[in-house]
């Protein structure tokens, strides 16, 4: 049987763009995707201005572009009394942007399979098994960190098994892989979204909306010409309640097909372990109101490549992992405060209303945040 350098199970951004960039350093690389591509996937769909650099580094940039899409100009924020706030995006080549993930998913996952990772679609993984491991590390970061010593056996739902040295857990929120090692923290399950693509409303915009409601907040960004993208979070008990609000709002019938995801919080897992790493929300799962989670994934799958190809090079394993959970440490650094503060806020739409009109969520504040998630000095030559 053939022992891949790298197998990453999940074919998502963060699986993607690790795939590609191992490809790229010359691994043989193997993915595994549950769905068959293209497919949609419960997000917001916007681009943040930091996913560029990366997207230019995977020779990307233009080619997302290229796919219908809609530039942002603006965001608005609209507290429960119907009171806004408009902060603007930036402009440019470098500006924020709504695709569809059914598109962009699609085209990162197909620009691995060009770079000649080995990409199998309709694949779930199902069991694991370290020839070696799992092993505890002394020292400060045990219990989190687990070395896994040998290569990996990966099973899947039709009995095909596979082998690897390395193994990247890219498998999203509810990560098969984590939960296979025991890692997966006990999930939150305190709130729900919902996700729909529907007839874009005449005279929308090219604006993000964020709107706080008594019941959670809804997100809508249009993604072409002719669709919104429309997001609902609440809990379990309200959530119908926004929904019925949406079918008012954007005059949609009650057969409307919704997407789901659940949980929308949950505890950190550690990123760096010996021969297994975990990328984008498989990793970290962070509130969706700032849309972040995409470049957070993308980022973090350039920032595993560069690491597993310095120890299947022979570099000190112990180092190369330190340095990627520093680097990982680095990228949410200045953002997770915002990202927490919007989570605060969307926790308890009433008072982040009333602060939004009076307070500490005046534009000047709003602005600021927006800055520092939306508007980063963008360096498109940092590896
Ligand atoms: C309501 C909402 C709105 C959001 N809006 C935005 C936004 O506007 N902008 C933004 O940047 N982020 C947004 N996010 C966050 C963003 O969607 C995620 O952060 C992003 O999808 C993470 O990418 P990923 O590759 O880590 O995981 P995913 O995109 O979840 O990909 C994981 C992949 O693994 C596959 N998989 C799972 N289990 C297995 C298995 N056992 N075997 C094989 N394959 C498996 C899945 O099929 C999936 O394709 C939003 C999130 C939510 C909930």
């Amino acid at each position: 049987m053939e022992i891949f350098d790298v197998a990453i199970v999940g074919g998502g951004p963060a699986g993607s763009s690790c795939a590609a960039f191992c490809a790229l350093a010359g691994l043989r690389t193997l993915v595994l995707e549950r769905e068959k591509f293209p497919r949609e996937k419960v997000c917001g769909d916007c681009l943040n201005p930091s996913c560029w650099p990366v997207l230019q580094r995977l020779g990307l940039a233009q080619r997302v572009r290229d796919l219908p899409h809609s530039k942002l100009a603006s965001v608005e924020f609209i507290a429960i009394d119907g009171r806004k706030v408009v902060v603007d995006l930036p402009t440019g080549e470098w500006c924020e942007l709504s695709v569809k993930r059914s598109l962009f998913d699609d085209l990162l996952l197909r620009r691995a399979r060009e770079l000649r990772a080995h990409v199998r679609e309709g694949t779930t993984v199902t069991a694991l098994n370290c020839s070696h491991g799992p092993v505890a590390r002394p020292g400060r970061d045990a219990p989190q960190r687990r070395g896994y010593r040998g290569d990996w056996r990966i099973e899947t739902a039709t009995g095909e098994r596979f082998s690897a040295r390395t193994l990247v857990g890219a498998d999203g929120r509810n990560s098969t892989v984590a939960r296979l090692c025991n890692l997966l923290p006990r999930p939150a399950r305190e709130r729900v979204a919902l996700q729909a693509h529907i007839p874009l409303p005449r005279n929308f915009g090219r604006r993000v909306v964020l709107q706080f409601l008594p019941e959670g907040y809804s997100g809508q960004a249009p993604v072409n010409e002719t669709e919104l993208n429309l997001c609902l979070v609440g809990t379990p008990p309200t959530i119908s309640r926004l929904r019925r609000w949406a079918e008012r709002y954007f005059e949609i019938t009650s057969d409307q097909p919704w997407r789901t995801i659940t949980p929308l919080t949950r505890s950190p897992v550690s990123c760096a372990h010996e021969n297994l790493f975990f990328l984008g929300d498989a990793a970290r799962v962070v509130e969706p109101f700032t849309g972040e989670g995409i470049y957070y994934a993308i980022r973090s799958g350039e920032l595993a490549a560069i690491a597993i190809s310095r120890t299947i090079r022979g570099e000190d394993q112990q180092a190369t992992l330190r340095e990627f959970a520093r680097a990982c440490a680095e990228m949410y650094r200045g953002r997770l405060w915002v990202n927490r503060l919007a989570r605060a806020a969307v926790l308890s739409p009433r008072i982040a209303s009333l602060l939004l009109r009076f307070g500490p969520l005046n534009p000047a504040i709003m602005r600021l945040m927006t800055k520092k998630i939306a508007g980063r000095a963008i360096d498109l030559n940092r590896p």
